[in-house]
């Protein structure tokens, strides 16, 4: 199972969770600290994300 990279806007802390794909496409993963999902926001590691030109 894949790692993820999240952020915790309400306790402003990067975590990293495992859950399948399929669920990461679904939705975010709680924050350990504050346990909610309403201010985790994902975020994209290991992938170089450049500005996509949609030709
Ligand atoms: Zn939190």
């Amino acid at each position: 199972m894949p790692s993820y990279e999240f952020y915790c806007r309400h306790c402003k802390v990067p975590f990293s969770s495992q859950m399948h794909v399929k669920e990461h496409d679904e939705r975010v993963a709680e924050c350990p600290r504050c346990h909610q999902t309403r201010d985790v926001e994902k975020r994209i590691s290991q992938v170089h994300v450049v500005t996509s030109k949609k030709s």
